[in-house]
């Protein structure tokens, strides 16, 4: 009796004295804003791993290994967006306080003129004024204006996948009428790499062609391989054995046209094949997992949650795969495929597509889910005159970073965190866990 009634007070003297750790639904404006006035500062002095960007000038081709049809921009992608003026200021003291007419060809004159004086110092000068320390430039090609102690190169691995006569893929819209002519020269690049004239008749010598090219990217510098085969077909991948396949690559590699299921089959063996390969040669898989521009982008077929089948399946648990966009509009969903132990989520395009304060709340969730298994990335990328990749740098890094301290702050003021593990959190995020993922080869 005498033991039991002190068992009972002493869990009542634990429970009174941890009542300070128990979390409230609700706290005050002023005690967030106090707390992120604190945060922000020591989260700007993080230096930043950009887990995924195009660095490059608009005319440079090889910034990406497909083209962008003219597709409806979401509101702040668009020209008009009046924060582009903001990251102009910030980035190249533009004097003016609009982006019209001759002011914009001011800030294009700029450009140019930094260009020219700065040559190869021009993308890096520029990640030390967001204090970026090192980011991924994922470029068809890398370009010889970025300096690989700042820029690690993730090339795409989709062209494998389009080996045959694509006549028919070419034709089912007028985005595949883009994408396909550039998965074909992509493909072709990969071939005059290897010094491989003409592919070859045997399935297993593709596929040791497939191994080459991942094993000579990767001596290049390469550090992953980047899919964004949503824009091209379906995230559904089946599971054909090998015989099928064999015999449909024997048919039509020297011509015909194969039937939409035919190049699927085929599609789906080549996709596991390449993130198998992944696993072994410790080459990362980036997988585009968001809504996509375009006219045609079919945002059904290309729903994260279609890749669940690949990520648990125990044969790649090997693979390390990034999920690239955080499967926005559905990165709630997204994260928990993080419970994966090989699967991350990366947030680039979601700070640029969503304002700060829609932001903050999709990875304060993140952050109370699996906060060990989140990075932060930019998705820089030419968009247009105004929206550079310049521009696009900098508007990542300010949503990326007053989201993040305000999410945090919600979650010290309620009782979640306190603020020291909030700081772990943020370095984490920011740059700890994108390069946990290669190591040795970026910092
Ligand atoms: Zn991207």
């Amino acid at each position: 009796m005498k033991h039991g009634f002190l068992s009972v007070l002493g869990v009542l003297i634990v429970l009174a004295s941890s009542s300070w750790a128990q979390s409230s639904p609700l706290a005050s404006p002023e005690k967030i804003q106090g707390i992120y006035a604190r945060l922000l500062p020591q989260i700007e002095r993080i230096p930043i791993f950009d887990h995924h960007a195009h660095p490059g000038f608009p005319d440079d081709p090889d910034v990406d290994a497909m083209a962008s049809p003219p597709g409806s921009a979401p509101l702040r992608e668009r020209d008009s967006n009046p924060e582009l003026v903001a990251a102009a200021k910030a980035l190249f003291n533009y004097p003016y306080d609009d982006l019209s007419g001759e002011h914009a060809k001011w800030l294009v004159n700029k450009k140019a003129q930094l260009k020219k004086e700065q040559g190869t110092a021009y993308f890096s000068n520029l990640l030390d004024k967001l204090d970026i320390e090192q980011g991924v430039a994922n470029r068809a090609m890398m370009a010889d204006y970025l300096d690989p102690k700042r820029f690690v190169w993730v090339f795409f691995a989709d062209a494998f996948m389009w080996p045959f006569d694509n006549q028919k893929e070419r034709a089912r819209n007028g985005d595949e009428a883009v994408y396909i002519p550039l998965q074909e020269k992509m493909l072709h690049r990969w071939m005059e790499q290897e010094k491989v004239k003409q592919l070859p008749a045997g399935f297993d010598d593709y596929l040791k062609f497939i191994t080459q090219t991942l094993e000579d990217n990767q001596k290049k510098g390469g550090i992953a391989m980047k899919f964004e085969v949503a824009y091209f077909r379906s995230l559904r991948f089946g599971d054909p054995s090998r015989e099928p396949v064999e015999a449909i690559y024997r048919k039509y590699i020297s011509g015909g046209v194969p039937s939409e299921p035919e190049y699927r089959t085929f599609q789906d063996f080549v996709f596991r094949y390449l993130i198998r390969e992944g696993g072994r040669l410790h080459l990362p898989v980036h997988i585009h997992s968001a809504v996509g521009v375009g006219d045609y982008f079919n945002i059904s077929e290309s729903n994260v949650m279609n890749l669940e089948n690949i990520l648990r399946d125990p044969r790649y648990a090997d693979t390390v795969f990034v999920l690239i966009h955080g499967g926005y509009p559905l990165e709630r969903e997204a994260i928990w495929l993080a419970a994966v132990k090989n699967v991350y989520m990366d947030s680039s395009l979601m700070e640029v597509v969503m304002y700060p304060a829609a932001f903050k709340d999709s990875l304060r969730q993140w952050l109370e889910t699996f906060p060990d298994k989140i990075t932060f990335g930019t998705d820089s990328f030419p968009y247009n005159d105004a929206l550079g990749a310049e521009e696009s740098y900098w508007l990542g890094v300010q949503t990326g970073r007053t989201g993040l301290a305000a999410a945090l702050a919600e979650m010290v003021a309620t009782g979640e965190v306190s603020e020291a593990k909030a700081l772990e959190m943020a370095q984490a995020y920011l740059h700890d866990t994108a390069v946990s993922i290669y190591p040795g080869k970026v910092h």
